[in-house]
């Protein structure tokens, strides 16, 4: 693809929008929707083939356990019907130039799917016909897909997409398809937009659970990370049930490790992800539903259930009979049964301790997914040490750059509630430096 996309030409349209929201996640959904809604014109702009962002790969949401696709779905088709709102995904911001108050420049990338989106009816033939299969990013290599895939059942635009690495072009799936809608002579093309200004919502990316070495991810099959846990759980999980990756055995002893790659200098992470104690209390109680014989211990330094209704949804996992063990976990390794052993310096009785486990879960922390910050040419949108982006604490989703806002976890990890109201702050300060260029130049 990256040589295909080196060839991309420079499409002659000129486009213009009120507004560029950088990012399909809950946040650049709930800013674009808001925006379209006070009747600006908005482009919504998507790198995967899918928008959603973490939200829709998510099993259901802390405190209340309310399913969180059935909240993301209704966003995401309000988001690509919405009059106001022009959705492109599978697309990247290449550059973005201030040329003036109120007036940016933005080059964006539109990769080739290889299927023409307007004939495609997602009916999913041509993923049935393919021959080649590769592990399943949106579910984090737990299971396979096609060279030519639909995102996900719940993906917006529905629409299938031919991963050009992996095809070995045989052509089968452009015989199967009955729109006719595989394209192989689709070229990416570079559109200039003009915009008034510009939102980020790129969200964040989990910590690598692969750099906190000692942790054996990746060595150790059975040790997993809390998106692949999440996965598991959710409604267009891979097996249909939760299953340890080794031997597809269902886990009965299930250890959680926090603070894996937060709070933690050692691993480049010093500050606390805030949702990682929550998520994984609810991963624990979903647990028990899905596996009623299962024990789900949580080794942790402090739990932080800090929100509304946070404090007793971690006192019902404790009354569920989740055990919770104050202990920072020293190493991880793997047993030849597949089992997993972890140590830990169990704090409160100030020993070091082992116990084995079926499985264990990483609640990794969060990570800005900050690559578009590189496109900005002649500004530099300031951020701070670990590369989130800086707001001006007394309006936290204002940047240093005029007429480009942020919000989301760009700006820091949070949880669902707080993102969408900082988009929808985002999309309100927004709102007001628009008026206020068009009042400038009436
Ligand atoms: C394991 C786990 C469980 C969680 N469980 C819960 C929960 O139960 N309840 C809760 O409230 N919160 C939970 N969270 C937190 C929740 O996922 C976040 O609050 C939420 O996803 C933040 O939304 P966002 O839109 O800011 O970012 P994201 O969801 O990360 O979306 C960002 C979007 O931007 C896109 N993007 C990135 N870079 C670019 C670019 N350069 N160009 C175009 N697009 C780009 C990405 O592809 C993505 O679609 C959980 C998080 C994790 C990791
Ligand atoms: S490309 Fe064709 S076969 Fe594949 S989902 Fe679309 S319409 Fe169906
Ligand atoms: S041409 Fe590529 S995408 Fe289509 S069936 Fe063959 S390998 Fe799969």
């Amino acid at each position: 693809m990256q040589k295909i996309l080196e060839r991309a030409e420079a499409a002659g349209e000129q486009l213009s929008y009120d507004a560029v929201v950088i990012g399909g996640g809950i946040a650049g959904m709930e800013a674009s929707l808001s925006l379209a809604d006070m009747g600006y014109r908005v482009l919504l702009v998507e790198r995967e083939p899918t928008i959603g962002g973490k939200m829709f790969l998510l099993s259901k949401v802390f405190p209340t356990l309310d399913c969180a696709s059935c909240i993301a779905t209704p966003k995401m088709a309000a988001a690509a019907r919405h009059p106001n709102i022009t959705l492109w995904t599978y697309s990247e911001v290449r550059r973005v130039r201030a040329l003036d108050r109120g007036a940016f420049e933005v080059d964006i990338l539109r990769k080739p799917r290889f299927v023409n989106e307007s004939l495609c009816t997602g009916c999913g033939l041509c993923e049935d016909a393919c021959p080649v299969v590769v592990p399943k990013e949106l579910d984090f290599g737990l299971r396979g897909r096609k060279a030519v895939y639909i995102p996900l059942d719940t993906a917006v635009p529905r629409k299938a997409v031919v991963d050009i690495d992996n095809c070995i072009l045989c052509g089968q799936c452009e015989r199967r398809c009955p729109a006719g809608a595989i394209d192989f002579t689709q070229k990416p093309r570079v559109y200039r937009v003009r915009a008034r200004a510009v939102v980020i919502a790129t969200g964040c990316r989990p910590f690598p659970a692969e750099l906190k070495e000692a942790y054996g991810y990746g060595r150790t099959p059975n040790v997993i990370t809390a998106l692949q846990m999440e996965r598991l759980l959710a409604p267009t999980r891979p097996y249909n049930a939760v299953l340890r990756p080794s031997d597809g055995r269902e886990p009965g002893n299930i250890g959680y490790v926090l603070c894996a790659g937060s709070r933690d200098v050692t691993a480049g992470n010093p500050r606390c992800s805030q949702v990682c104690c929550m998520y994984s209390i609810k991963q624990a109680q979903l647990l028990l539903g899905a596996l009623p014989l299962a024990d789900v211990t949580i080794y942790y330094m402090d739990v932080r259930a800090y929100g509304k209704g946070f404090e007793e949804f971690y006192q019902r996992a404790r009354s569920m009979g989740v055990k919770f063990v104050r202990g920072r976990v020293a190493r991880i390794e793997g047993l030849p049964n597949g089992d997993v052993r972890v140590m830990y310096e169990d704090v409160e009785e100030g020993r070091l301790k082992s116990a084995v486990h079926d499985l264990v879960v990483l609640a990794v922390g969060l990570l800005p997914d900050n690559e578009v910050l590189k496109a900005f040419e002649g500004v530099t949108i300031h951020t701070d040490e670990l590369g989130f982006v800086k707001v001006d604490p007394e309006d936290p989703v204002r940047t240093n750059v005029e007429g480009v806002f942020a919000a989301g976890c760009i700006t820091g990890p949070k949880d669902i509630p707080d993102t969408i109201l900082e988009a929808a702050a985002a999309a309100m300060r927004c709102a007001a430096f628009l008026k206020e260029v068009e009042a400038r130049q009436t």
